[in-house]
Protein backbone atom coordinates (compact mmCIF):
# COMPACT_ATOMS: atom_id res chain seq x y z
CA UNK A 1 0.00 0.00 0.00
CA UNK A 2 1.45 3.45 -0.92
CA UNK A 3 1.16 6.03 1.55
CA UNK A 4 -0.56 9.32 1.28
CA UNK A 5 1.49 12.05 -0.26
CA UNK A 6 2.18 15.18 1.69
CA UNK A 7 3.49 18.20 -0.25
CA UNK A 8 5.06 20.84 1.58
CA UNK A 9 5.88 24.50 0.83
CA UNK A 10 7.07 27.08 2.20
CA UNK A 11 5.43 30.35 3.68
CA UNK A 12 6.85 33.35 2.81
CA UNK A 13 5.01 36.70 2.84
CA UNK A 14 1.93 35.06 3.29
CA UNK A 15 1.98 33.00 0.40
CA UNK A 16 3.05 29.29 -0.29
CA UNK A 17 6.27 28.98 -2.34
CA UNK A 18 8.87 26.40 -3.66
CA UNK A 19 12.56 27.37 -2.95
CA UNK A 20 13.96 29.34 -5.43
CA UNK A 21 15.93 26.61 -6.61
CA UNK A 22 13.08 24.74 -7.31
CA UNK A 23 15.05 21.78 -5.36
CA UNK A 24 13.03 19.73 -3.18
CA UNK A 25 13.79 17.18 -0.56
CA UNK A 26 11.58 13.95 0.91
CA UNK A 27 10.17 13.38 4.19
CA UNK A 28 10.01 9.86 5.37
CA UNK A 29 8.47 8.23 8.33
CA UNK A 30 11.09 6.50 10.82
CA UNK A 31 8.90 3.54 11.84
CA UNK A 32 8.56 1.83 8.20
CA UNK A 33 11.27 3.66 5.96
CA UNK A 34 8.14 5.20 3.07
CA UNK A 35 8.60 7.99 1.65
CA UNK A 36 5.48 10.08 2.63
CA UNK A 37 6.14 13.21 0.98
CA UNK A 38 8.05 16.69 0.04
CA UNK A 39 8.94 20.02 0.88
CA UNK A 40 11.32 22.70 -0.47
CA UNK A 41 14.80 22.57 0.06
CA UNK A 42 15.20 26.14 0.70
CA UNK A 43 18.61 27.96 0.67
CA UNK A 44 20.16 31.43 1.72
CA UNK A 45 18.16 33.49 -0.59
CA UNK A 46 14.85 32.15 0.56
CA UNK A 47 16.06 33.06 3.99
CA UNK A 48 16.55 36.57 3.01
CA UNK A 49 13.14 36.27 1.38
CA UNK A 50 11.33 35.46 4.28
CA UNK A 51 13.55 37.74 6.50
CA UNK A 52 12.79 40.98 4.05
CA UNK A 53 8.49 40.29 4.58
CA UNK A 54 9.20 39.95 7.81
CA UNK A 55 10.93 42.95 8.73
CA UNK A 56 8.54 45.18 6.23
CA UNK A 57 5.50 43.47 7.90
CA UNK A 58 7.23 44.11 11.46
CA UNK A 59 6.13 48.13 12.11
CA UNK A 60 2.64 47.40 11.32
CA UNK A 61 2.50 44.68 13.36
CA UNK A 62 3.82 46.06 16.29
CA UNK A 63 1.70 48.78 16.53
CA UNK A 64 -1.39 46.75 16.27
CA UNK A 65 -3.17 46.23 19.58
CA UNK A 66 -2.38 43.91 22.76
CA UNK A 67 -5.76 42.75 22.31
CA UNK A 68 -5.88 42.18 18.50
CA UNK A 69 -2.98 39.92 18.93
CA UNK A 70 -4.74 38.05 22.08
CA UNK A 71 -7.43 37.66 19.17
CA UNK A 72 -5.32 36.06 16.74
CA UNK A 73 -3.78 34.03 19.20
CA UNK A 74 -7.27 32.84 20.35
CA UNK A 75 -8.20 31.90 17.47
CA UNK A 76 -5.20 29.91 16.45
CA UNK A 77 -5.44 28.15 19.61
CA UNK A 78 -9.33 27.11 18.27
CA UNK A 79 -8.27 26.06 14.89
CA UNK A 80 -5.57 23.79 16.56
CA UNK A 81 -7.76 22.67 19.20
CA UNK A 82 -10.15 21.65 16.35
CA UNK A 83 -7.67 19.78 14.15
CA UNK A 84 -6.26 18.31 16.52
CA UNK A 85 -6.92 14.84 15.72
CA UNK A 86 -5.86 15.29 12.43
CA UNK A 87 -2.41 16.89 13.59
CA UNK A 88 -1.61 14.32 15.72
CA UNK A 89 -1.74 11.58 12.82
CA UNK A 90 0.51 13.66 10.75
CA UNK A 91 2.84 13.64 14.13
CA UNK A 92 3.06 10.32 14.08
CA UNK A 93 3.32 9.46 10.46
CA UNK A 94 5.84 11.72 10.27
CA UNK A 95 8.02 11.80 14.13
CA UNK A 96 6.81 8.13 14.74
CA UNK A 97 5.77 8.79 19.05
CA UNK A 98 2.29 6.80 19.62
CA UNK A 99 -0.69 8.16 18.38
CA UNK A 100 -1.54 8.79 22.29
CA UNK A 101 1.48 10.82 22.98
CA UNK A 102 1.06 13.15 20.01
CA UNK A 103 -2.68 14.03 20.72
CA UNK A 104 -1.06 14.99 23.99
CA UNK A 105 2.05 16.88 22.36
CA UNK A 106 -0.55 18.69 20.11
CA UNK A 107 -2.90 19.65 23.49
CA UNK A 108 0.73 21.10 24.36
CA UNK A 109 0.78 23.24 22.02
CA UNK A 110 -2.00 24.70 21.82
CA UNK A 111 -1.49 25.13 25.09
CA UNK A 112 1.16 27.72 24.64
CA UNK A 113 -1.38 29.59 21.78
CA UNK A 114 -4.33 30.65 24.53
CA UNK A 115 -1.39 31.55 27.58
CA UNK A 116 0.47 33.75 25.17
CA UNK A 117 -3.38 35.24 24.46
CA UNK A 118 -3.89 35.97 27.62
CA UNK A 119 -0.29 37.12 28.10
CA UNK A 120 -0.06 39.76 25.40
CA UNK A 121 -2.19 42.09 27.19
CA UNK A 122 0.30 41.87 30.51
CA UNK A 123 2.90 43.44 28.69
CA UNK A 124 3.13 46.31 30.94
CA UNK A 125 5.69 49.53 31.95
CA UNK A 126 6.39 51.55 34.86
CA UNK A 127 6.60 54.86 36.26
CA UNK A 128 9.66 55.68 38.18
CA UNK A 129 10.65 58.26 40.53
CA UNK A 130 13.50 60.12 39.90
CA UNK A 131 16.07 62.01 42.31
CA UNK A 132 15.46 65.21 40.91
CA UNK A 133 12.18 66.68 41.51
CA UNK A 134 11.30 67.77 37.79
CA UNK A 135 12.18 64.11 36.81
CA UNK A 136 10.05 61.23 35.74
CA UNK A 137 11.00 58.13 34.29
CA UNK A 138 8.86 55.63 32.00
CA UNK A 139 10.06 52.22 31.53
CA UNK A 140 8.22 50.85 27.96
CA UNK A 141 8.37 47.35 27.11
CA UNK A 142 8.42 46.50 22.86
CA UNK A 143 8.70 43.67 20.84
CA UNK A 144 12.97 43.26 19.84
CA UNK A 145 11.87 43.25 16.43
CA UNK A 146 12.45 39.88 13.79
CA UNK A 147 12.92 36.96 15.35
CA UNK A 148 14.78 34.14 13.34
CA UNK A 149 13.61 30.54 15.26
CA UNK A 150 15.24 27.12 14.84
CA UNK A 151 13.56 24.16 15.74
CA UNK A 152 13.72 20.39 16.59
CA UNK A 153 12.17 17.41 15.01
CA UNK A 154 11.70 15.58 18.72
CA UNK A 155 8.51 17.58 19.83
CA UNK A 156 7.75 19.10 15.79
CA UNK A 157 4.78 21.22 16.82
CA UNK A 158 4.93 22.44 20.47
CA UNK A 159 8.30 23.44 20.11
CA UNK A 160 6.93 25.81 17.30
CA UNK A 161 3.96 27.25 19.23
CA UNK A 162 6.41 27.64 22.46
CA UNK A 163 8.32 30.38 20.82
CA UNK A 164 5.90 31.28 17.79
CA UNK A 165 2.99 32.31 20.31
CA UNK A 166 5.20 34.93 22.84
CA UNK A 167 6.71 36.37 20.39
CA UNK A 168 3.47 36.95 18.11
CA UNK A 169 1.85 38.17 21.72
CA UNK A 170 5.03 40.22 22.09
CA UNK A 171 4.78 41.75 18.57
CA UNK A 172 7.26 40.93 16.98
CA UNK A 173 7.55 39.18 13.65
CA UNK A 174 9.18 35.25 12.49
CA UNK A 175 10.82 33.13 10.44
CA UNK A 176 11.21 30.05 11.14
CA UNK A 177 13.29 27.12 10.19
CA UNK A 178 11.96 23.72 11.57
CA UNK A 179 14.04 20.38 11.61
CA UNK A 180 14.41 18.61 7.51
CA UNK A 181 13.48 15.27 9.73
CA UNK A 182 9.35 17.12 10.04
CA UNK A 183 8.91 19.83 7.83
CA UNK A 184 5.03 18.75 7.28
CA UNK A 185 4.46 19.25 10.87
CA UNK A 186 5.34 23.03 10.74
CA UNK A 187 3.94 23.44 7.69
CA UNK A 188 0.50 22.32 9.31
CA UNK A 189 1.56 24.59 12.31
CA UNK A 190 2.10 27.55 9.16
CA UNK A 191 -1.34 26.45 7.80
CA UNK A 192 -3.07 27.17 11.06
CA UNK A 193 -1.72 30.71 11.03
CA UNK A 194 -3.08 31.39 7.71
CA UNK A 195 -6.18 30.22 8.07
CA UNK A 196 -6.49 32.47 10.92
CA UNK A 197 -5.61 35.44 8.59
CA UNK A 198 -2.33 36.60 10.05
CA UNK A 199 -1.51 39.37 8.45
CA UNK A 200 1.10 39.26 5.41
CA UNK A 201 4.72 38.44 6.72
CA UNK A 202 4.25 38.13 9.93
CA UNK A 203 5.18 34.72 10.43
CA UNK A 204 7.41 32.94 7.47
CA UNK A 205 8.60 29.36 6.97
CA UNK A 206 11.54 28.18 5.35
CA UNK A 207 12.25 24.03 5.06
CA UNK A 208 15.99 22.81 3.98
CA UNK A 209 17.45 19.87 3.98
CA UNK A 210 20.81 21.17 4.93
CA UNK A 211 20.05 23.45 7.56
CA UNK A 212 23.80 25.28 7.57
CA UNK A 213 23.36 27.94 4.92
CA UNK A 214 19.78 29.10 6.75
CA UNK A 215 21.63 29.56 9.99
CA UNK A 216 24.45 31.52 8.62
CA UNK A 217 22.00 33.67 7.62
CA UNK A 218 19.64 34.07 10.60
CA UNK A 219 22.97 34.67 12.92
CA UNK A 220 24.74 37.37 10.56
CA UNK A 221 21.80 39.34 9.07
CA UNK A 222 21.04 42.57 10.32
CA UNK A 223 17.37 42.29 10.12
CA UNK A 224 17.34 39.47 12.44
CA UNK A 225 17.34 40.97 16.02
CA UNK A 226 16.85 38.08 18.06
CA UNK A 227 17.90 34.11 17.63
CA UNK A 228 15.69 31.35 19.28
CA UNK A 229 17.12 27.62 18.78
CA UNK A 230 16.08 24.72 20.22
CA UNK A 231 18.35 21.26 19.37
CA UNK A 232 21.70 19.79 20.26
CA UNK A 233 24.06 21.65 22.54
CA UNK A 234 27.10 21.71 19.93
CA UNK A 235 24.93 23.34 17.04
CA UNK A 236 23.24 25.41 19.71
CA UNK A 237 26.75 26.83 20.82
CA UNK A 238 27.89 27.23 17.48
CA UNK A 239 24.72 29.12 16.21
CA UNK A 240 24.79 31.06 20.15
CA UNK A 241 28.22 32.26 19.80
CA UNK A 242 27.78 33.64 15.97
CA UNK A 243 24.54 35.67 17.24
CA UNK A 244 25.91 37.09 19.72
CA UNK A 245 28.76 37.79 18.25
CA UNK A 246 26.71 39.93 15.95
CA UNK A 247 25.03 41.30 19.05
CA UNK A 248 21.65 39.80 18.77
CA UNK A 249 19.67 38.48 21.35
CA UNK A 250 19.67 34.48 22.35
CA UNK A 251 17.64 31.82 23.77
CA UNK A 252 18.98 28.30 23.42
CA UNK A 253 17.31 25.17 24.83
CA UNK A 254 19.78 22.39 24.32
CA UNK A 255 20.62 19.24 25.75
CA UNK A 256 20.26 17.77 29.20
CA UNK A 257 21.27 14.82 31.22
CA UNK A 258 18.60 14.47 33.92
CA UNK A 259 19.17 12.65 37.30
CA UNK A 260 16.30 11.30 39.03
CA UNK A 261 17.22 10.38 42.84
CA UNK A 262 15.48 7.64 44.45
CA UNK A 263 15.95 9.52 48.48
CA UNK A 264 16.40 6.39 51.15
CA UNK A 265 12.63 7.67 52.64
CA UNK A 266 11.34 7.42 49.08
CA UNK A 267 8.52 4.46 48.26
CA UNK A 268 11.03 2.86 45.80
CA UNK A 269 7.98 1.29 43.90
CA UNK A 270 6.51 4.34 43.06
CA UNK A 271 9.54 6.15 42.71
CA UNK A 272 9.97 3.19 39.40
CA UNK A 273 6.45 3.52 37.99
CA UNK A 274 7.34 7.22 37.91
CA UNK A 275 10.70 6.79 36.36
CA UNK A 276 9.35 3.80 33.91
CA UNK A 277 6.45 6.39 32.87
CA UNK A 278 8.78 9.30 32.34
CA UNK A 279 12.19 7.42 30.59
CA UNK A 280 9.91 5.95 27.40
CA UNK A 281 7.97 9.26 26.77
CA UNK A 282 8.97 9.87 22.90
CA UNK A 283 11.12 6.53 23.32
CA UNK A 284 13.94 8.65 25.12
CA UNK A 285 13.97 11.35 22.99
CA UNK A 286 13.08 13.87 25.23
CA UNK A 287 15.84 16.50 26.84
CA UNK A 288 13.88 16.73 29.85
CA UNK A 289 14.54 12.29 29.85
CA UNK A 290 16.35 11.29 32.75
CA UNK A 291 19.61 10.01 32.18
CA UNK A 292 20.63 8.81 35.26
CA UNK A 293 18.69 6.77 37.97
CA UNK A 294 20.25 7.29 41.40
CA UNK A 295 18.68 4.86 43.86
CA UNK A 296 20.18 4.47 47.36
CA UNK A 297 21.38 1.20 48.19
CA UNK A 298 18.28 -0.11 50.37
CA UNK A 299 16.10 0.78 47.66
CA UNK A 300 17.53 -0.78 44.85
CA UNK A 301 16.32 -4.47 44.77
CA UNK A 302 12.47 -3.34 45.05
CA UNK A 303 13.33 -0.44 42.80
CA UNK A 304 15.13 -2.55 40.30
CA UNK A 305 12.58 -5.26 40.10
CA UNK A 306 9.60 -3.19 39.75
CA UNK A 307 11.71 -1.23 36.54
CA UNK A 308 11.81 -4.44 35.34
CA UNK A 309 8.54 -5.54 35.38
CA UNK A 310 7.62 -2.14 34.28
CA UNK A 311 10.16 -1.90 30.94
CA UNK A 312 8.96 -5.70 30.51
CA UNK A 313 5.84 -4.51 29.23
CA UNK A 314 6.76 -1.49 27.33
CA UNK A 315 5.62 -2.54 23.74
CA UNK A 316 7.68 -1.01 20.47
CA UNK A 317 6.26 -0.50 17.40
CA UNK A 318 4.72 1.78 15.10
CA UNK A 319 2.87 4.72 16.84
CA UNK A 320 -0.56 4.03 14.97
CA UNK A 321 -0.74 0.76 16.96
CA UNK A 322 -2.84 0.00 20.08
CA UNK A 323 -0.61 -0.75 23.24
CA UNK A 324 2.44 0.82 21.67
CA UNK A 325 4.46 2.68 24.12
CA UNK A 326 7.97 3.04 22.01
CA UNK A 327 7.91 4.25 18.62
CA UNK A 328 10.79 4.44 16.35
CA UNK A 329 14.08 6.61 16.80
CA UNK A 330 14.34 9.29 14.21
CA UNK A 331 17.03 8.01 12.33
CA UNK A 332 20.56 5.40 11.73
CA UNK A 333 22.45 7.33 13.32
CA UNK A 334 20.08 7.60 16.78
CA UNK A 335 19.96 3.51 16.90
CA UNK A 336 23.73 3.21 16.45
CA UNK A 337 24.24 6.24 19.17
CA UNK A 338 21.85 4.06 21.78
CA UNK A 339 23.96 1.14 20.63
CA UNK A 340 26.96 1.93 21.73
CA UNK A 341 26.10 3.49 24.98
CA UNK A 342 24.64 0.63 25.93
CA UNK A 343 27.77 -2.04 24.77
CA UNK A 344 30.41 0.44 26.48
CA UNK A 345 28.40 0.43 29.37
CA UNK A 346 27.60 -3.30 29.06
CA UNK A 347 30.95 -4.19 28.52
CA UNK A 348 32.55 -1.77 31.62
CA UNK A 349 30.26 -4.09 33.67
CA UNK A 350 26.72 -2.75 33.47
CA UNK A 351 23.87 -5.54 33.37
CA UNK A 352 21.18 -5.19 30.58
CA UNK A 353 17.98 -6.49 32.94
CA UNK A 354 15.91 -6.00 29.78
CA UNK A 355 16.55 -5.57 26.09
CA UNK A 356 20.13 -4.12 25.02
CA UNK A 357 19.93 -4.54 21.55
CA UNK A 358 18.21 -3.15 18.54
CA UNK A 359 14.67 -4.75 17.15
CA UNK A 360 16.15 -5.87 13.99
CA UNK A 361 13.06 -8.63 12.70
CA UNK A 362 10.01 -7.67 10.63
CA UNK A 363 8.03 -5.42 11.55
CA UNK A 364 10.93 -3.66 12.85
CA UNK A 365 13.05 -4.21 10.23
CA UNK A 366 12.32 -1.29 7.88
CA UNK A 367 12.47 1.39 10.53
CA UNK A 368 14.56 2.60 13.60
CA UNK A 369 14.18 1.03 16.32
CA UNK A 370 15.92 -0.04 19.87
CA UNK A 371 14.57 -1.76 22.92
CA UNK A 372 13.00 -0.90 25.23
CA UNK A 373 16.36 -1.18 27.52
CA UNK A 374 17.00 -1.11 31.38
CA UNK A 375 20.60 -1.23 32.32
CA UNK A 376 21.55 -1.82 36.35
CA UNK A 377 25.28 -1.32 37.56
CA UNK A 378 25.69 1.82 36.04
CA UNK A 379 28.85 3.72 37.27
CA UNK A 380 31.37 6.69 36.43
CA UNK A 381 33.34 5.90 33.58
CA UNK A 382 30.45 4.71 31.10
CA UNK A 383 29.79 6.83 27.92
CA UNK A 384 26.52 6.60 29.19
CA UNK A 385 26.66 8.37 32.38
CA UNK A 386 27.80 11.27 30.91
CA UNK A 387 26.59 11.47 27.20
CA UNK A 388 22.77 12.29 26.42
CA UNK A 389 21.19 9.30 25.34
CA UNK A 390 18.54 10.14 23.33
CA UNK A 391 16.86 7.22 23.03
CA UNK A 392 14.82 4.31 25.02
CA UNK A 393 17.34 3.24 27.90
CA UNK A 394 17.30 3.75 31.53
CA UNK A 395 20.48 3.44 33.55
CA UNK A 396 20.42 3.09 37.34
CA UNK A 397 22.68 3.70 39.54
CA UNK A 398 23.15 2.76 43.44
CA UNK A 399 24.35 5.07 46.06
CA UNK A 400 25.63 4.69 48.98
CA UNK A 401 26.09 8.15 50.32
CA UNK A 402 22.53 10.25 51.04
CA UNK A 403 25.05 13.29 51.75
CA UNK A 404 26.44 13.40 48.95
CA UNK A 405 23.70 12.52 45.58
CA UNK A 406 23.07 15.82 45.01
CA UNK A 407 26.79 16.16 44.44
CA UNK A 408 26.40 13.18 42.11
CA UNK A 409 23.54 14.49 40.29
CA UNK A 410 24.76 17.68 39.96
CA UNK A 411 28.36 16.54 38.60
CA UNK A 412 27.43 16.87 34.58
CA UNK A 413 27.46 20.00 32.67
CA UNK A 414 24.46 19.85 31.99
CA UNK A 415 21.49 21.83 33.85
CA UNK A 416 17.64 20.61 32.56
CA UNK A 417 15.67 18.76 34.54
CA UNK A 418 16.19 16.56 37.62
CA UNK A 419 13.66 14.43 39.30
CA UNK A 420 13.52 13.64 43.09
CA UNK A 421 11.76 11.08 44.82
CA UNK A 422 11.17 11.39 48.73
CA UNK A 423 8.35 11.70 51.08
CA UNK A 424 10.28 13.98 53.45
CA UNK A 425 9.55 17.76 52.93
CA UNK A 426 12.35 18.73 54.10
CA UNK A 427 14.98 16.58 51.71
CA UNK A 428 12.25 17.71 48.77
CA UNK A 429 13.26 21.48 49.60
CA UNK A 430 16.76 20.79 50.10
CA UNK A 431 17.03 18.43 46.65
CA UNK A 432 15.33 21.46 45.20
CA UNK A 433 17.67 24.33 46.12
CA UNK A 434 20.55 22.65 45.77
CA UNK A 435 20.44 20.74 42.04
CA UNK A 436 21.98 22.74 39.47
CA UNK A 437 18.80 22.55 37.05
CA UNK A 438 16.62 24.89 35.62
CA UNK A 439 13.49 22.34 36.64
CA UNK A 440 12.86 19.76 39.16
CA UNK A 441 10.13 17.24 39.39
CA UNK A 442 9.35 16.52 42.81
CA UNK A 443 7.78 13.31 43.24
CA UNK A 444 6.40 14.59 39.72
CA UNK A 445 7.28 12.86 35.65
CA UNK A 446 5.44 16.09 34.03
CA UNK A 447 6.76 19.22 35.62
CA UNK A 448 6.14 21.00 32.36
CA UNK A 449 3.27 23.65 31.41
CA UNK A 450 2.88 26.11 29.05
CA UNK A 451 2.31 28.95 32.32
CA UNK A 452 5.50 27.30 33.91
CA UNK A 453 8.87 28.39 32.74
CA UNK A 454 11.17 26.01 30.77
CA UNK A 455 15.00 26.05 30.61
CA UNK A 456 18.20 25.19 31.32
CA UNK A 457 21.74 26.05 32.87
CA UNK A 458 24.85 25.59 31.46
CA UNK A 459 25.71 23.45 28.53
CA UNK A 460 21.70 23.28 28.87
CA UNK A 461 21.06 26.56 27.44
CA UNK A 462 20.03 30.64 27.71
CA UNK A 463 16.80 32.07 28.73
CA UNK A 464 13.27 30.66 29.42
CA UNK A 465 10.14 29.58 27.17
CA UNK A 466 6.84 29.51 28.59
CA UNK A 467 5.12 31.09 31.45
CA UNK A 468 5.89 35.03 32.32
CA UNK A 469 9.39 35.10 31.57
CA UNK A 470 8.87 33.24 27.73
CA UNK A 471 7.37 36.69 26.63
CA UNK A 472 10.12 38.98 28.29
CA UNK A 473 12.72 37.15 25.73
CA UNK A 474 10.71 38.77 23.16
CA UNK A 475 10.57 42.09 24.71
CA UNK A 476 13.35 44.94 25.12
CA UNK A 477 13.37 47.86 27.55
CA UNK A 478 13.38 51.20 26.43
CA UNK A 479 13.65 54.02 29.62
CA UNK A 480 12.14 57.52 29.16
CA UNK A 481 13.57 60.35 31.27
CA UNK A 482 10.89 63.15 31.26
CA UNK A 483 12.35 66.13 32.44
CA UNK A 484 8.99 68.47 33.72
P1 LIG B 1 19.70 16.74 16.47
O1 LIG B 1 21.12 16.28 16.50
O2 LIG B 1 18.92 16.28 17.61
O3 LIG B 1 19.01 16.60 15.16
P2 LIG B 1 20.35 19.44 15.89
O4 LIG B 1 20.85 20.42 16.86
O5 LIG B 1 21.27 18.98 14.81
O6 LIG B 1 19.78 18.27 16.75
O7 LIG B 1 19.04 19.98 15.19
C1 LIG B 1 18.15 20.89 15.76
C2 LIG B 1 17.79 21.92 14.74
O8 LIG B 1 18.96 22.63 14.39
C3 LIG B 1 17.24 21.36 13.43
O9 LIG B 1 16.26 22.24 12.94
C4 LIG B 1 18.45 21.39 12.53
O10 LIG B 1 18.12 21.50 11.17
C5 LIG B 1 19.10 22.66 13.00
N1 LIG B 1 20.52 22.83 12.67
C6 LIG B 1 21.52 21.93 12.73
N2 LIG B 1 22.68 22.49 12.34
C7 LIG B 1 22.40 23.79 12.03
C8 LIG B 1 23.18 24.91 11.56
N3 LIG B 1 24.48 24.82 11.35
N4 LIG B 1 22.54 26.08 11.36
C9 LIG B 1 21.21 26.19 11.59
N5 LIG B 1 20.45 25.19 12.03
C10 LIG B 1 21.03 24.00 12.25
Amino acid sequence: MRAEQYRGRMFIDGQWTDSRSGGTFEVTDPATGEVIGEVPDGGADDARDAIAAADAAFRAWSSTTATARADLLYAAWRRMTERSDELAELMTREQGKPLKASKAEVKYAADFLRFYAEEATRVTGEWLPSSRPDQRFLVLRQPVGVVAMVTPWNYPISMLTRKMAPALAAGCTLVLKPAEATPLCARAVFEIFEEVDTPAGVVNLVTALDPKPIGDVFTTDDRVRKLTFTGSTAVGRHLAGVAAGNLKRVSVELGGHAPFIVFPDADPVRAAKGAAALKFLNAGQACISPNRLYVSAEHEDAFVSTLVERVSRVKAGNGFDDGVGVGPLVNEAAVAKVADQVSDAVGKGASALVGGDRLREAPFDRGHFYAPTLLSGVADGMKIYREETFGPVAPVIRYDDVDHVLDLANDTNFGLAAYVYTTSLSTAIRAFEGLRFGIVGVNDVNPTSASAPFGGMKDSGIGREGSHDGIAEYLETKTGGFAL
